[in-house]
């Protein structure tokens, strides 16, 4: 009984999934899981949901569609109501802050973390009929860890006599991390591949590869809509702020006036040969036809030289404030990565080279963003077609890679560059760097060039980039992310036997079992005797590791456990702001290139030891940026500025996401802050204690160093755990001057080849 408008009937057709209907309905039916595999645009995520509401899966039950990013989750639910005729009552979505979900609700479209939410107090997912996995190949840690759940929650529904389907929807990647996991599938899932029609795609490299991707993307995008037939362009790049800048830059150039008829200025361009279609890029040996666009390029390299130097005297804008991460699981944090604020100058405006070239290009170009933090309604201009006579061009963050097909693109332009959320293996404190995309990545954006007809992707660096900085396939998520932090995040969700968990691809099983265990040290984890009831299921052993109250707190801050025991305990007496300044200098490595001036060395710093030097250098240095002084301060006491610019970028970041995320918390990062009292500094040990107290050396007398030994080599020896060598103060710890009979340590490492020694940083009395 389904009404489809007869437009949306027409574009259905077109899609190669809809002659797969009967054989996907049929596989769905006999089986509880099924793993669909298509190239984006193939009509997955559209068509699915409709095939399964006609074939009455929504009739007792709702269907839920799971999306790892924001943007997909509203798009696709307003997509597949529209398509099927229905409102956003009977087809809705379901995000963290944000949804329209009603009684009426039969096809929800939801961020994978919520359907974790609702696995928490509904284990077997008792309100739906299907549950679709969308995305799969993105990988984000709560897909994976969806798929392990679902893995054995459908098994149970089917003993209950309620069975529940999993569709596993995926580009055509790496579809075998699923199929040939046993642990996670004991019979692989019958895969139904869609063929889509894909037309050639040419990939033009860079010859050189520029570190301002920006600008490439700018002279590229001016050159392939001054030189080339129509056809929509596509440009990726790695967040918002680039996004939007690279927007305004291009409607600057070739902006569109409401007021006019561009329906009949469509400028004649050749026909394309191969050679014009590379555009400078490589292969091409030809010389290029068009001496007044080189010549321009070569009076702009002027230009911009001279710019660069008006630029370096001129203040730097901080744009932390406002930037956020496109991440759509972690929406709501604030982005600290300002690594893109160098290109966020217009005084390159002039110095492109082409203005020559723009003057006379009368055609507007329709230049819209496209980014998860986008309103709804903005995104959705997306899939309209561009006024008559304009040329369509979207700048988007990697949305558009698979989770967003965009219509009538012809040319691909990529930066070959993402956002990654980069954690530190010491504290786990995380950051968003830009980083080389994975080659499956390039090849997707690339792909999204041939949907209508033959098309042309330029990467912006060159082929031994491609060759040898990206990689096949970044690893996942889950298993980037620091061990303690990702066993306490599954403990919190109720997952017992994280240890046993069918992961898609598992983490290290030792490492998993270390974690445990250092958890259960820190206080974070406790064991507690196995119970009888149904809602606890019982691990072998007899005893599970329950989150103690402590550790919910903890698991509550951006780092790892023992960090974030420390700051859970310092909501007291004003702490928190030292311990955040401590934590996130602890995160970087050699701040100071000597050995601690004396002025460090003095009052209560050496109660704190090393992390004492390194808060007094960090209200200091804050202090010195504030009056502009920074450099001269760094260069005075052998500081590290880079060291130092990376301390205050955490620090401020560290302090947004705790106020966003504590409740009642309202931290601000002071450039004043004093040295922390007598008492504070006390307490300040304590909670270091708190956190690295599994971490601990006693020093090693003189009396028990054997006989024939050089004494003087066990004048900084300590030891340590289970360790049978001794360990050693680092050179530069203000506790050489007092030696103290027990400490605790940050972290352990060995030093070089021919004199190894283990040596402990960043060391408290
Ligand atoms: P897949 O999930 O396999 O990548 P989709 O189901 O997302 O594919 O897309 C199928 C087709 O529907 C694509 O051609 C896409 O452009 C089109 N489409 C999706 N959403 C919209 C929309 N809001 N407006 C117009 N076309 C859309
Ligand atoms: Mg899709």
């Amino acid at each position: 009984e389904v009404k489809r408008d007869p437009k949306v009937q027409v574009a259905r057709l077109k899609l190669p999934i809809l002659g797969e209907e009967q054989r996907i309905m049929e596989l769905v039916n006999e089986n509880e899981f099924l793993i669909v595999a298509g190239e984006t645009g193939s009509g997955k995520t559209t068509q699915i949901p409709q095939f399964l509401y006609e074939a009455g899966y929504t009739q007792h039950k709702m269907i839920a569609v799971t999306e790892p990013r924001r943007v997909a989750t509203v798009a696709m639910a307003a997509r597949v109501g529209y398509e099927l005729g229905l409102t956003s009552k009977e087809v809705s979505y379901l995000m963290r802050f944000e949804g329209n979900v009603t009684k009426e609700t039969k096809i929800k479209f939801m961020t994978d973390g919520v359907l974790l939410k609702e696995i928490q107090s509904d284990f077997l997912l008792s309100k739906y009929s299907v549950v679709i996995i969308d995305e799969a190949h993105e990988r984000s840690v709560y897909t994976d860890i969806l798929l392990g759940l679902l893995s054995r929650i459908v098994p149970l529904r089917r003993k209950r006599g309620n069975p529940l389907r999993l569709i596993i929807m995926s580009a055509t990647l790496r579809i075998e991390d699923f199929t040939e996991n046993t642990r996670l599938f004991k019979e692989p899932p019958p895969v139904i591949k869609i063929d889509s029609r894909q037309f050639p795609v040419t990939v033009h490299f860079n010859k050189h590869t520029y570190s301002d991707y920006l600008k490439e993307a700018y002279k590229k995008t001016v050159k392939i809509h001054t030189r080339l037939p129509e056809g929509g362009v596509l440009i990726f790049v790695t967040g918002q702020q680039e996004v939007k800048y690279l927007v305004r830059k291009l409607r600057t150039s070739f902006p569109y006036r409401k007021d006019v008829d561009y329906s009949k200025l469509i400028t004649k361009k050749r026909p394309v040969s191969e050679a014009d279609a590379a555009l400078d890029s490589e292969p091409d040996d030809i010389e290029s036809d068009d001496d007044e666009v080189e010549k321009e390029m070569k009076r702009a390299k002027k230009a911009r030289r001279k710019a660069k130097l008006i630029a370096k005297s001129l203040p730097k804008i901080n744009l932390d404030d406002y930037d956020m991460p496109d991440d759509d699981g972690q929406a709501d944090l604030v982005d600290a990565d300002d690594d893109s604020e160098g290109h966020l100058s217009d005084s390159d405006a002039e110095e492109d080279g082409l203005s020559a070239v723009i003057k006379s290009c009368r055609q507007p170009l329709w230049v819209l963003p496209l980014y998860s933090m986008l309103s709804s309604s903005k995104q959705s201009r997306v899939f309209a077609a561009p006024p008559p006579g304009a040329r369509l061009c979207v700048v988007s963050t990697d949305v558009a890679e698979t989770s967003l097909t965009i219509p009538a693109i012809k040319y691909v332009v990529d930066t070959g560059k993402k956002k990654m959320r980069v954690y530190d293996h010491v504290t786990g404190a995380s950051a968003w760097r830009v980083v080389w995309t994975s080659q499956a990545s390039a090849e997707q954006r690339a792909g999204r060039a041939g949907r209508v007809g033959a098309g042309h992707a330029y990467r912006l660096y060159s082929s031994a980039v491609f060759q040898h900085e990206c990689v096949p396939h970044h690893p996942p998520d889950l298993c980037r992310r620091p061990v303690d932090d990702l066993v306490l995040t599954m403990r919190c969700m109720g997952i017992d036997k994280v240890v046993n968990f069918p992961f898609p691809t598992a983490p290290d099983r030792l490492q998993l079992k270390l974690a445990e265990k250092r958890l259960e040290t820190l206080g974070i984890l406790e064991k507690i005797e196995k119970v009888n009831s149904n809602k606890r299921r019982i691990q072998d052993d007899g005893e599970i590791l329950k989150v103690t109250p402590l550790g919910k707190a903890v698991s509550a801050f951006p780092l790892l456990p023992r960090y974030g025991k420390m700051l859970a305990l310092s909501h007291q007496f004003g702490l928190l702001p030292y311990t955040i300044a401590l934590v996130s200098a602890l995160t970087v490595q050699e701040v100071m290139s000597g050995k601690p001036d004396s002025w460090l060395a003095t009052g209560n710093t050496l109660l704190l030891g090393d992390p004492g030097v390194l808060l007094r250098v960090v209200g200091a240095a804050e202090y010195a940026y504030v009056k502009g002084e920074e450099e001269l301060f760094c260069a005075k006491y052998g500081l590290r500025e880079k060291a130092i610019k990376e301390i205050r970028k955490l620090r401020k970041q560290l302090t947004s996401e705790i106020n966003l995320s504590i409740a009642g918390v309202d931290v601000t990062v002071d450039p004043e802050m004093k040295p922390p009292d007598d008492n504070q500094a006390r307490l300040l040990r304590q909670l270091v204690l708190s956190g690295l107290g599994d971490q601990v050396g006693r020093k090693i007398g003189l009396d028990e160093v054997k006989e024939g030994e050089d004494k003087r080599k066990f004048k900084y020896a300590y030891h340590c755990g289970e360790l049978d060598e001794p360990v050693h103060l680092h050179g530069m710890s203000i506790l050489r001057k007092t030696i103290p009979e027990w400490v605790v340590y940050q972290e352990l490492y060995e030093t070089g080849e021919d004199n190894k020694k283990m040596i402990m940083r960043n060391v408290t009395a």
